[in-house]
């Protein structure tokens, strides 16, 4: 069986074959930890769908001018709008490489 290195703890699990792209042991403490962590993500993630539904990215942009603070120097200049602002949907350099393995799952 397949073994995973938990995030958390640093510890070797068996891998659920029903489960892909597993990032915590199940310990209760490590569930827990990643169940926090989803929610942070959540949080930090929706109001950017939210965004792209209801008001301009540049809206957004504006009213939250932290998000983009860890992305600096990443993003392709602007040229023309705001689309070559949008980094790829498989492509978040602000986020932990565990979390962008969470949103292709
Ligand atoms: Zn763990």
């Amino acid at each position: 069986m397949e073994q995973i290195l938990c995030v958390y703890c640093g510890d070797l699990f068996d891998a659920s074959p029903r489960h892909k792209n597993q990032i915590a042991c199940k310990k209760a403490e490590c569930q827990k930890a990643k169940k926090a962590d989803w929610q942070r993500h959540k949080m930090k993630i929706d109001p950017i769908n939210n965004a792209n539904q209801k008001i301009s990215q540049k809206e957004w942009v504006r009213a939250n001018p932290g998000y983009w603070k860890n992305t600096a120097g990443t993003i392709p200049k602007k040229r023309n709008g705001i689309e070559s602002f949008k980094p790829s949907e498989t492509e978040r350099p602000g986020l932990p490489i565990w979390m962008q393995r969470w949103i292709r799952c």
